[in-house]
């Protein structure tokens, strides 16, 4: 079933890529992304922006221009020529007329001078990711909703189920490596964010109750030896 994007989950926790070098803005603007439920992932520098673009598929990219290796138009281009094109909303400190023409004329969807405003950068993001959803095939995608500012899954009979904090951000990592394996370890470092004893059970036991929470919603297969596989029911 992998690759059909039908079956896929175009989850709607909406993951923002956001790229930019400084860690204290990265820091900032990441926190408050994620505070207005949106799940993001920072990329430090243009490469790994492009390992992250082809890794996943991402619902927007936040970019910073100057960036160290490829810059950013070399992110832009990428983005945009990705299959479904990604939308990028640039956030940069090069506010020069010339510069804002060269990065929409080569797909940028919005551009944004620094220094910003949170709040013009939200509803920036709030349109970018709007127009996404009308031109996108999200309709298509499994119902499976996950709100990450109240942990609540919505399920296909329109029913709430509350998870706990480590609950929904498992369920967020898993929702964004659909149909892949991810080994235990991984969702260690990812969830659990800093080194455990790989011998220790706490993903089965969070996996066992996040299984019992999707119920009909989805499955979490566990994948012998590899780790465990979030797939549509
Ligand atoms: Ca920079």
């Amino acid at each position: 079933m992998s690759g059909q994007p039908g079956r896929a989950y175009a989850c709607r926790v909406v993951q923002i890529l956001l790229v930019e070098d400084e860690p204290l803005i990265a820091s900032f603007v990441s926190r408050g992304l994620r505070a207005e439920g949106y799940s993001t992932a920072v990329a430090g520098s243009g490469d790994d922006a492009l390992m992250e673009l082809e890794a996943r598929a991402w619902d927007l990219v936040v970019l910073d221009l100057k960036l160290p290796g490829v810059d950013g138009f070399g992110v832009l281009a990428r983005a945009v020529e990705a299959d479904p094109p990604v939308p990028v909303l640039v956030l940069s400190a090069q506010n020069g007329v010339a510069t804002k023409v060269a990065a929409l004329d080569a797909g940028a969807s919005d551009y944004l001078a620094k220094p910003f405003s949170f709040d013009e950068l939200l509803a920036r993001v709030r349109a970018c990711v709007r127009r996404r959803a009308r031109a996108g095939p999200a309709a298509a995608a499994h119902p499976l909703e996950l709100d990450l500012r109240s942990r609540r899954i919505t399920r296909r009979d329109g029913g709430r189920v509350q998870l706990s904090e480590r609950e929904c951000a498992l369920l967020e990592y898993l929702l964004r490596t659909p149909e892949e394996v991810v080994s235990r370890q991984r969702i260690l470092n990812a969830v659990w964010d800093y080194q455990f004893d790989p011998r220790s059970n706490v993903v089965d036991v969070c996996i066992a109750r996040l299984r019992r929470k999707l119920e009909t919603e989805a499955v979490i297969e566990t994948v012998r030896g590899g780790g465990y596989r979030l797939v549509p029911c």
